[in-house]
């Protein structure tokens, strides 16, 4: 690529004083040679002036202000997905320690308890278990309509 060609790239950019200082001197240079480049840098310079003076468009303040809170209301969702996210481990690991923990209690307290309820053992743990998916089930869907609740507010 001749010189001419490289100064003829830069032009613009020139004219926009986006160059750095090596490539602005390479430009400076040649303009002074050709005639060409000189007056295409030359429109360039008149465009970017004219742009220049092209009144800056404003974001109506209603706007600005919506985007304000748009974004607040964002920054809060973050803040309560990384809350709801460390409450959900915890959830998970409480879960398994209470079964865990309960299976332990069942194991001990079913035979006094099909005594005392005059049932078979059998009986008291399907009951259990009955029991704790009714109220894991009962949780779950009162987590979900919680969460459709606060879906249908945002
Ligand atoms: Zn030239």
């Amino acid at each position: 690529m001749n010189r001419h060609n490289k100064v003829y790239r830069l032009l613009n950019l020139s004219a926009a004083g986006a160059l750095d200082e090596n490539e602005q001197m390479q430009v400076q240079d040649h303009v002074v040679q050709c005639d060409s480049c000189r007056d295409e840098l030359s429109d360039w310079v008149l465009l970017a002036d004219t742009l220049k003076k092209l009144p800056t468009p404003q974001a109506p303040s209603a706007l600005i202000l919506k985007m304000h809170r748009l974004l607040e209301l964002r920054m809060a969702c973050q803040r309560e997905s990384r809350w709801n996210w460390a409450i959900l481990s915890f959830l998970v690991l409480f879960s398994w320690i209470a079964a865990g923990m309960n299976w332990f209690f069942v194991q001990l307290f079913d035979i006094p308890l099909a005594r005392w309820l005059d049932v078979s053992s059998m009986t008291v743990r399907a009951a259990y278990i009955g029991l704790t998916w009714l109220a894991t089930a009962l949780a779950a869907g009162l987590l979900g309509k919680h969460l459709q609740h606060k879906e249908g507010n945002l």
